[in-house]
């Protein structure tokens, strides 16, 4: 099986849909099982790799089908529709086409036919409409998600019905300083190295300032009240204390109600210093991200980090001598040159740093990445990805911690998703506001995206920076521009 993968490599997934116009779906369920295959639609595909997905109506009723061609070998599946409604159609068209990738490839993917980015989305609704009972039984036999993934889901859904907020006067805050020491393979952030555009910072703070004045007086005048802020990156703690002070300051005089949590992402282990750390804790600051993805020197020297296990466990020393409300650091599973026992140490060392926050990343490898050019990440039999999870997940329930959000990507190693877990009493309330889209985030920064949530109709609406820090002081005006559509769009909301 293996090797049929390897031989395929390098040829083009062709598909061919008809009786429906569901593309991006099927796209979606192709990357699950040929994450490096790049996908094109044809009317006649001819290809190594074709994939025909159908919808028909017959005499018998409305069926889905999928005929899957892979060298010599040819799969097909059906189902057959019942109520006919658009949901259904989808589904069935996505259960065929799992079924024959999944018969030729031997892979079951964590999250069976599901491949939207918040599976959390869809348990609320099915519990609410469908009750326990039938709420398993879809997702185990519609949606072919393994049973091991539930319980996650469960829980993450309970923590996430105990977070209130107002949307009708209460927002967020989110500020990027896109700019890092140095670049990680893996990453497909738009951060800048720092050593390649030091100069930029400065310039670049100046026109943030700006903006955040510009957005809080909008908010502030449309009755909304900033209740948490998100400093994150990139790397915000490359920035020195005078950058960090001038940054702080501005944000506190801009706010006119208390906060409920202000998380500053210091990041990288590396540019972690006393003097920033009483810094921020004067400005009030009350949750510090410290992230090492690993805690194994070897794998963070092949990854372009350049930070020690020791720096990180110095790191957060200082920071829990400063008494913060908490401390979050990220794992990521799958990185180059780290297997499962490796994985679990980190786990360990991060847990007796003191770390209340543990939040774990699969490996994602997108396309602007430095590792993208590694194909054999692209397999998504490589199960042990799967197993460093669920073993992580394991330990930290028994050690009381709680799942209180989660996310997939595309193209992660193993199908994985990202799962946050805290201490009881020390969820991110900011990750939940932004990721349950519970209440509008104005966003600040290059890159940043504002996100404008209508309470009544639940419209979410989205405004985007300009990319890069250089166009970010380059085309301020566009950044203006923006700020102006917040402004209309939260005065149409009301
Ligand atoms: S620290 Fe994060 S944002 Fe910066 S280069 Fe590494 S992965 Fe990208």
């Amino acid at each position: 099986m293996r090797n049929k993968i390897t031989i395929i490599a390098g040829f083009r997934m062709e598909i061919k849909i008809s009786g429906h116009n569901y593309q991006y779906d099927v796209s979606g369920m192709s990357l699950l099982f040929f994450p490096g295959e790049p996908v094109c639609f044809k009317t006649h595909p001819r290809g190594a790799l074709r994939l025909s997905s159908r919808v028909v109506n017959t005499t018998r009723g409305l069926y889905a089908r999928a005929t899957f061609w892979m060298e010599e070998s040819v799969y097909r599946a059906e189902k057959k529709m019942q109520n006919y409604t658009r949901e259904e159609m989808l589904a069935a068209v996505k259960h065929t086409i799992y079924r024959v990738f999944s018969r030729a490839t031997g892979i079951l993917p964590p999250w069976g036919i599901l491949t939207g980015i918040k599976p959390t989305g869809i348990y609320q609704r099915l519990l609410a409409e469908k009750g326990a009972l039938e709420t398993r039984r879809i997702l185990l036999k519609e949606y072919l998600m393994r049973p091991e993934k539930i319980p996650l889901l469960h829980q993450i859904c309970r923590v996430m019905e105990t977070v209130q907020t107002d949307c009708s006067k209460e927002a967020s805050l989110y500020i990027s300083i896109p700019f890092c020491p140095s670049r990680c393979s893996y990453c497909s952030f738009i951060s800048v190295a720092a050593e390649r555009c030091n100069h930029l910072m400065e310039l670049y703070l100046e026109k943030l300032c700006g903006e955040i004045h510009e957005k809080c007086r909008v908010l502030n005048e449309n009755g909304l009240s900033v209740r948490a802020v998100y400093i994150g990156g990139g790397t915000p703690g490359i920035l020195s204390p005078q950058q960090i002070e001038k940054l702080l300051s501005v944000i506190r005089s801009e706010l006119k109600a208390p906060l409920r949590e202000f998380t500053f992402e210091l990041g990288r282990p590396d540019t972690v210093t006393e003097e920033k750390l009483r810094l921020l804790k004067s400005f009030g600051v009350s949750r510090i991200c410290i992230n090492t993805q690993t805690t194994n020197d070897r794998v963070l020297e092949q990854i372009g980090r350049k930070h020690t296990r020791a720096q990180y466990l110095h790191a957060v020393s200082l920071t829990r001598k400063m008494n913060f409300d908490s401390i979050n650091t990220d794992l990521i599973a799958g990185l180059p040159g780290e297997d499962e026992a490796s994985f679990a140490r980190s786990l360990e060392d991060v847990l007796k740093a003191g770390a209340d926050n543990i939040t774990i990343h699969t490996l994602s490898i997108k396309r602007s990445s430095r590792l993208h050019e590694t194909p054999d990440y692209f397999d998504p039999r490589n199960d042990h990805v799967q197993r460093m999870l669920d073993r992580a997940y394991e330990r930290l329930l028994r050690l009381g911690f709680i799942p209180y959000y989660m996310y997939r990507q595309k193209k992660t190693v193993s199908n994985g998703e990202n799962v946050g877990f805290a201490r009881p009493e020390t969820i991110c309330l900011y990750n939940l506001y932004m990721m349950e889209d519970l209440h509008t985030v104005a966003a600040c920064g290059a890159g940043a995206s504002t996100k404008i949530i209508s309470g009544e109709s639940g419209r979410i609406e989205r405004i985007i920076n300009v990319k890069y820090p250089f166009e970010y002081i380059g085309e301020y005006e566009k950044v203006r521009h923006n700020t102006h559509l917040l402004e209309q769009k939260l005065k149409e909301r009301t």
